[in-house]
């Protein structure tokens, strides 16, 4: 689903359920304002006919293609009793809903199979690009890349095909998409064996950080057109290669940014000038925050950092907030100003951040008294609770 204010968008809805209605509902606000059928496979539409039922929907777009099961003919039925304006696509098509504006890319025409008749969309939203594939597969991803009539974009955010399966994602369209993230869904301990471990290597390989379903559970991105945040309701660090066969876990851990491992270590100067380590808080449950002025997701969760620097400095927890990349000048009046006590690092050649892998921020760790990382939250604290449930699984 996309949300632009009161405009939203929701293409495809999973298997027959409620489920999507159920998630969506806080979102919609008025009518739902467009729904995009990417293909009539009963995993993309199931759900859309609970929509259809629940919402008024104002525009329905398909691909006009058909199938003979039961779950098509109650989604068209269900179509039928919606008297919204319905469209059928075609490459090079624009879909515009509200500020909005999507491309078809696929399919030029219906000689695919169901899958490779997929509607395929790009979007983009100031200096950030989408790319929804439906379930295209590698044949539907070549006749993308030879068409004249739409390139395929360069984009940050791609919604892998066909769940990770190894019959779509080819190296070509990889190549020419590039995306800094890519986020398949597929579900947990499914029996196609999405996402397939090809797909995974090949998205690894072009240095996408990759994000599923079934480890992270609902994915959201947040964009204001300039920067994206992630957010993720299950934390968990991004899905490689070394998580599908995971080596036993040493007894002492390795040094690393991820969960399970022990936080880098690094050396910094306290209020007092005096060189401090972060080995030297071993025995102390510590908060790492890395932040910047510019990021307005950070600006909204620093008073929850400093609530919790007030109220759980005195059992021990250890704030740390490393400012990325800004001058001492400006982080001191932007401190003053918002009257913020807790303890700044600043991290002025974001060695620190490399070290920590920071991709997006905010993005906090929580590493417990034995030096070693429990969690890792991306994106903004919703509050002070969220924050405290996880300092909760670091006190000792
Ligand atoms: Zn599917």
């Amino acid at each position: 689903m996309i949300d632009l204010n009161d405009q939203e968008i929701l293409i495809d809805g999973g298997e027959k359920s409620s489920g999507v209605t159920s998630y969506i509902s806080s979102y919609v606000d008025g009518p739902l304002e467009a729904v995009i059928a990417t293909h009539p496979h009963s995993d993309h539409i199931g759900g859309l006919i609970s929509v259809l039922n629940s919402f008024d929907v104002l525009n329905i777009w398909t691909n006009g293609d058909s199938t003979n099961s039961q779950t098509y003919s109650e989604f068209m039925s269900a179509i039928q009793s919606e008297h919204a304006n319905t469209y059928v696509v075609r490459r090079g098509d624009k879909i515009n809903v509200g500020g909005l504006s999507f491309t078809v890319l696929n399919p030029d025409t219906l000689n695919g199979t169901t899958n490779n008749n997929s509607i395929v969309l790009s979007l983009s939203y100031g200096d950030i690009d989408f790319l929804f594939t439906g379930d295209a597969e590698k044949e539907a991803e070549a006749s993308m890349l030879v068409s004249s009539v739409v390139p395929v974009p360069d984009v940050e955010i791609l919604k892998v095909g066909h769940h990770g399966s190894r019959t779509a994602s080819s190296h070509d369209f990889l190549a020419a998409t590039s995306p800094e993230v890519a986020i398949y869904m597929a579900g947990k301990g499914n029996s196609y064996g999405h996402p397939h471990e090809e797909t995974i290597t090949a998205l690894n390989g072009i240095g996408a950080e990759i994000y599923g379903t079934d480890v992270h559970g609902t994915i959201v991105v947040a964009t204001d057109g300039e920067a994206y945040t992630l957010q993720l309701e299950k934390q968990a660090p991004p899905y490689s290669p070394s998580v599908i066969s995971p080596t036993p876990e040493p007894s002492t851990p390795v040094e690393g940014a991820a969960i399970g491992k022990s936080a880098p270590n690094f050396q910094f100067n306290n209020a007092h000038e005096q060189p401090v380590s972060l080995a030297d808080f071993r025995g102390k449950p510590i908060l790492l925050n890395f932040w910047a002025t510019w990021c307005s997701p950070c600006r909204a969760e620093l008073p929850y950092i400093q609530k919790v620097y007030d109220k759980w400095s005195e059992y021990g927890l250890v704030v740390l907030a490393v400012n990325m990349g800004e001058s001492p000048s400006k982080v001191e009046e932007f401190m003053k100003s918002h009257n913020f006590s807790f303890p700044v690092l600043l991290d002025s050649k974001r060695s620190l951040a490399d070290k920590y892998n920071i991709r997006y921020i905010p993005t906090t760790y929580f590493i417990d008294d034995n030096g070693v990382i429990k969690h890792i939250k991306i994106g903004a604290f919703s509050g002070v609770a969220e924050i405290e449930d996880m300092i909760n699984n670091i006190l000792p």
